[in-house]
């Protein structure tokens, strides 16, 4: 985002990456069955999410490049190797955070408060919605924003078991809305857009124009994960970077891993060292303004690993904070069999490749009056009915009906298929003390870097939140005349998934009002080093339920923005 902001607005960049080039047009495996790929597509360790997800190079490992954990801890560091990070394959999901998350601290006396509100950032995520493109509808929730007139596209109409779980929710007082996610339901109006988004700038109307001209709408081909090869989904390789590269302001180096922000006798930055991951030589690039954007934690690292007499504990790291106060989502699951959606008729339930309905917080008059023994919220995804069968596809059906062969297990799989339904929570971490990455004294990777190590600990209110979820989900099923069909633990530390799983790790560079209690300003700039910015999620102060990316985009068009204005009055 950073990029196609400055390079739109008349300033040559540099971007630096350390994975190779990756282009979704030529590479995406759009039309190829599970039934073709090795293991019908399934996952394996360095495949997690099956052989025709996008990911390069990635996944919770990536080959020659480790991280440690600190005793008892057991974070798991999910990257990606290729240009456009992991916005090739996450899963698009894309919510607002809202007035409450901005100010957590205030509200409940934990965690801190952001040093921006809700009204200060929502010119930006209307503009990284209609930028792009978003379907969802706007529901006038209590802390569940809604965007701008005209920002939104139409949401997918819901699926069958989407409708029927809308229904039983309903009994159960939980509201079932539209969800949120970057998938395009119909072609954007191109030239309507870039005028609204680049007023007064014609060089980024014409590249914005063209390149949203070029996004067909989806026709809900396949797993967005592979990538989309008609660009109706987001991913920064044929959203951001096609416009950037038009205007003739943006270079790309790929298979650059940067390991160090260099700074002059007066502690400005002053470029970076990188590595050539083809020539292996180390390389220098130098710039006037440098911006760190290899995501939260990996920004750290760069921070940390840049040490000079100026900043002898990493750049910008006087308040000590850089690697401190890292974030994952709390995640707990159910999963349930629907007798109601049992031998369905065959029907098309065709549509985005993940939810079309989805349920936010519910409960924040009950927690605010002291009823739940957890501080924050979380929304629920959920998923099932009749998709592509994939790897895995009717694997607990024997539990099922006692196991089958033949013609009994043909008709026993068209009775149950689409019959299974799963319930995933997206919950809010408190940031805390112990949870934090440093660099590793022992580790280096294979370009000689040194390499991280993690520290991790749930608080109380992650754990009893995990446990929440995971009964709310039982009587969600149950309500509908299911049977749960997984674990559901009263213990919160058997219900929560693993730190890191859920891969929204944010912080480890907050931003604040004051430099001796955070590492950024509110612009996402350095307030040791001037002319340093960081733009991932590394300087989130708070993790909301709502899935980080959309808040990362919209906070580095935001910094951008402010770097463009410092730099046109010459304050940087
Ligand atoms: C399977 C999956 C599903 C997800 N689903 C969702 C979702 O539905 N909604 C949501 O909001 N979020 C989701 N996420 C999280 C989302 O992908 C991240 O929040 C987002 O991509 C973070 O953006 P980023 O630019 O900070 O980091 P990244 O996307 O990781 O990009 C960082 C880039 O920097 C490069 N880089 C790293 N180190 C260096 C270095 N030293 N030098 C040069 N370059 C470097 C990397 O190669 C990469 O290209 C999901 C993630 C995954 C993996
Ligand atoms: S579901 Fe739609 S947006 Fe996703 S990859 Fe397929 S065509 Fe593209």
């Amino acid at each position: 985002m950073t990029a196609y902001v400055l390079a739109c607005s008349g300033l040559r960049v540099l971007m630096l990456e350390a994975g190779r080039h990756y282009d979704p047009v030529a590479e995406t495996p759009m039309f190829h069955l599970p039934r073709d790929a090795p293991l019908r597509g399934g996952g394996t360790r360095h495949k997690p999410f099956g052989f025709y997800d996008a990911t390069v190079d990635g996944g919770w490992e990536v080959p020659g490049e480790p991280y440690s954990s600190a005793e008892g801890t057991d974070f798991r560091w999910w990257r990606a190797r290729m240009l456009g990070g992991r916005t090739n394959h996450w899963g698009r999901i894309s919510l607002r955070m809202g007035e409450y998350d901005f100010k957590p601290y205030s509200r409940d006396g934990l965690g801190f408060d952001w040093p921006l509100s809700y009204d200060d950032l929502a010119p930006w995520y209307d503009k990284t919605e209609a930028l792009i493109g978003v379907y969802g509808s706007n529901e006038g929730l209590e802390n569940t924003p809604n965007s701008s007139p005209g920002v939104l596209l139409p949401p997918p109409a819901p699926r069958a078991e989407e409708l029927l779980t809308r229904h039983h929710c309903g009994d159960l007082g939980i509201p079932v809305i539209p969800a949120h996610l970057a998938i395009l339901t119909r072609r954007l109006d191109a030239a309507r857009i870039a005028r609204t988004l680049w007023p007064g700038n014609a060089l980024a109307q014409r590249v914005t124009e063209e390149s949203m001209a070029a996004r067909a709408a989806c026709f809900y081909a396949t797993p967005c994960g592979r990538g989309c090869s008609i660009k109706a989904n987001f991913q920064t390789p044929t959203v951001l970077l096609p416009p950037a590269l038009a205007t003739g302001n943006l270079d790309i180096i790929t298979d650059a891993m940067v390991r160090e922000v260099t700074i002059d006798a007066r502690g400005q930055a002053t470029g970076v060292h990188y590595i050539d991951r083809n020539t292996r030589l180390d390389e220098y690039a130098g710039a006037r303004v440098v911006v760190l954007a290899a995501s939260a934690c990996e920004s750290a690292r760069i921070l940390l690993n840049s040490k000079s007499s100026l900043h002898p504990d990493g750049l910008g790291n006087g308040s000590g904070l850089v690697g401190k106060y890292i974030m994952d989502t709390v995640g707990a699951g159910v999963g349930g069999q629907i007798p109601a959606l049992e031998n369905m008729p065959p029907h098309n339930a065709d549509g985005a490749s993940a939810m079309h309905l989805y349920m936010p917080w519910w409960l924040y008059q009950e927690q605010a009056r002291g009823q739940l023994d957890f501080a924050r919220g979380y929304h629920i995804e959920f998923g099932g009915g009749r998709r592509m069968p994939g790897f895995g596809f009717m694997g607990g059906l024997a539990e099922l009906t006692g196991g089958s062969y033949g013609q009994r297990l043909k008709d026993e799989c068209r009775r149950y298929y689409g019959s299974f339904l799963w319930f995933d929570g997206r919950g809010e971490m408190i940031p805390n003390e112990d949870s934090f990455c440093e660099i590793d004294p022992e580790g280096v990777d294979r370009w000689g870097i040194p390499t991280l190590r993690f520290n991790w600990k749930w608080s109380s209110h992650e754990l009893n939140q995990a446990r929440h979820m995971q009964h709310t989900f039982a009587d969600i099923i149950q309500a509908m005349g299911g049977r749960v069909t997984s674990d559901v633990h009263d213990d919160g530390a058997r219900a929560i998934a693993a730190p890191g799983v859920i891969i929204h790790e944010v912080g480890g560079a907050m931003m604040g009002d004051d430099p001796r209690t955070s590492v950024l300003n509110q612009f996402c700039r350095s307030w040791e080093v001037d002319n340093l910015f960081v733009t991932d999620g590394g300087c989130f102060v708070s993790n909301a339920d709502k899935n980080p990316t959309l808040s990362i985009l919209a906070l580095a068009w935001r910094a951008s923005d402010y770097i463009v204005e410092q730099l046109r009055t010459r304050s940087l």
